[in-house]
């Protein structure tokens, strides 16, 4: 068989409420446990959610969230491939939009990002800011605030011990703390 085909069959995960795509088994566990410490933490539960891992998005994004997907009621985070602590923040940024999408804080309509109710800036203009006026949007500030914080407390807890026999790249890298 291809390879790249039996790869991507083999990185399909489907649980009851989350779908990890594009990553090797022991990856689908650190991340499918990750969502659930997600979903208690911030005491929400997005509705099917899907995570997708692509080889590479492009120059500027790590990772995205679709607003008019979510408008139709399809939770999907899309990352890049990459290290398992950088996934997990990458995920934790793109959740937490997800999060102020659901408590109708962050919303896209009309070519424009609305924030709390109000428009804010359009989609044209946001995608052409530099990194300082982007890191300064009350959106993405609290996305990169928690992308630095949350993996860690995820990491420094028992919740990957949970995972251990599952899978043997995983149980080494458990042992020997390899996040
Ligand atoms: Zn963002």
């Amino acid at each position: 068989m291809n390879k790249r085909i039996d790869e991507f069959l083999e990185s399909v995960l489907i649980t009851e409420n989350t779908t990890i795509v594009g990553v090797k088994n022991y990856n689908k566990y650190i991340i499918e446990e990750y969502i659930n410490f997600l979903n208690t933490y911030f005491n929400i539960q997005p509705q099917n959610l899907k995570i997708k891992v692509n080889k590479r998005i492009n120059k500027r994004t790590f990772g995205y969230i679709n607003l008019s997907k979510l408008r139709n009621g399809k939770n999907e985070i899309v990352i890049e491939s990459k290290g398992t602590n950088y996934m997990l923040s990458m995920i934790t940024h793109e959740y937490t939009h997800i999060v102020q999408y659901l408590k109708n804080n962050l919303d896209g309509k009309d070519d424009n990002i609305y924030w709390k109710g109000k428009e804010y800036i359009s989609v044209e203009d946001y995608n052409n800011l530099d990194y300082n006026a982007y890191s300064k949007l009350p959106w993405e500030k609290e996305a990169l605030e928690n992308q630095k914080k949350i993996p860690d407390l995820f990491i420094n807890g028992n919740h990957l011990d949970k995972l251990l026999g599952k899978d043997d790249s995983l149980d080494y890298i458990i042992n020997n703390n390899l996040l």
